[in-house]
This record gives C-alpha cells, structure tokens and sequence, in this order.
C-alpha cells in the first residue's frame, strides 16, 4: 500500500461500523479524497476533534483500492471551531462544502478550486464580509473556474443589451425579452448589479448591498449552482451507464 501526505479541507464526515468515520475531503493535487479514519469517535481518539467539517488538515494516508485510510492528521487552519459557533457561519459554509464535492467530484484535481474554498472559509471565519456575499461570490467564482460563468450584462442568448433585468438559470444568465425562457424571472437591478460586483470581485461595493439583496443573491446563485451540478450528475451517470 502506497502511503501519502496531502492537505485537504474536510467536506463532509460520516459513521461507518462502531468507532469509525468516512472523512471526504477536497485536496489540491489529488481532488475529492474518501479516507476512513478508524476510532475517530471514540473519546480517546489520537485524531480527536480535528477531521470535522470546514477544517483544513495536513494528513497522512494509505490509499486503499475504493478508500483510503487517515493515519495521521494536523490542523493547519481550524475553522471549524470558527464556523460552527454562529448558525448562519454554519449554514453558509454547509452550502459551499456540500456544492464544491459535487462540483469537483469525478473530475481532474483543481488546486484553483480548493484555494478559492479555503479562502472563502477563511472569509467566513473572521466575518470579514455578511455571509450571504460569501456564499454568493464563492459559488459565482466556483462556477466560473467550472467553465459555467453567468451573463450579468448582456442577453446570455443573443448578446443584446438587456432593457429589463430577467435571469434565466438553463440559458445561462440575464437573458433579453426576445430571449425569455419560461423559467426566468426577475429578480430586481439591485440583485443583477451585485452579481456583476461580485464576479469581478469588487469587494469596496458589494459590501454596501443590503442584506435583503445580498440573501436574494445568494439564493440565485445557489439555484443557477444546482442546476448546473444536476446536469453535471447526470451526465456522469449515462457516462458510467455507457
Ligand atoms: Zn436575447
């Protein structure tokens, strides 16, 4: 068995049999990782409290044929002590693990992908912006690097200037009203500006929206994510089918 040592934020964790825990992790060079670590919930576990969501870890593995197995593990940066304290910490940063492994899942390591999430959690830890914009920009920036950037501007149909701010998440963006797609909606100038602000990463004005647009972002970009993952999933599946 070949072991390695790899940093990784922990995604997610999961009981398996009676002391043991599957641990998914997202790591630079070796992508989405699935390792075990065995009588990590025991009380007198040498792993203790640090593979739990949102940390970023320094850890030692032997790779297994479908799972490999934690030998040894270090903090690097806790946030999950940080995170978890405060619910709406919790929630925001539960939407960006839970969408990164789907997003990074099945496909080639992307080292932009796990520093873009570390930062964002570094973000959310100390507060350094509301929440809702963390999230926003995090999933913006996640689907940028995917290939899958909105239109904030432009009609993602036919490239017009757009009179009215219509979204529509299967076309891809703003879309113009020759171009309305049953499924778009309007969600309000504000909410289209503060997208366009935070793809390009102008912090100085985003940070001024008001809570209520920033949540109504956040929403979006959430919806136009899952939508995005969903077909991605879904391809996945007919690819293993055939
Ligand atoms: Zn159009």
């Amino acid at each position: 068995m070949r072991l390695y040592r790899a940093h990784a934020v922990v995604l997610r964790t999961h009981p398996i049999g009676e002391a043991d825990r599957i641990i998914t992790m997202l790591s630079p060079e070796k992508g989405v990782i699935r390792a075990v670590a065995k009588g990590v919930r025991r009380t007198s576990s040498r792993f203790g409290s640090r593979l739990e969501p949102f940390s970023v870890v320094d850890l030692q593995c032997y790779e297994g044929r479908s799972l490999d197995t934690v030998t040894q593990v270090s903090v690097i940066y806790p946030y999950h002590q940080l995170i978890t304290r405060d619910y709406d910490l919790y929630t925001a940063g539960a939407v960006m693990v839970e969408t990164t492994e789907k997003v990074a899942e099945d496909d080639e390591p992307n080292p932009r992908i796990y520093e873009l999430l570390v930062g964002a959690l570094n973000a959310l830890s100390r507060r350094r912006h509301a929440p809702d914009l963390v999230v926003a920009s995090y999933l913006l920036r996640l689907m940028t690097i995917a290939g899958w950037s909105p239109s904030w501007t432009v009609c993602a149909v036919c490239s017009n200037m757009i009179t009215e701010p219509f979204f529509s998440v299967e076309s891809g963006g703003v879309v113009c009203e020759d171009c309305l797609s049953p499924n778009a909606f309007n969600p309000g100038s504000e909410v289209i500006k503060l997208g366009a602000q935070l793809t390009k990463g102008n912090w100085e004005e985003a940070d001024l929206a008001p809570p209520a647009i920033a949540h109504d972002l956040a929403l979006l970009a959430t919806k136009y994510t899952q939508w995005h993952v969903e077909r991605k999933i879904r391809s996945v599946a007919v690819r293993e089918r055939g």
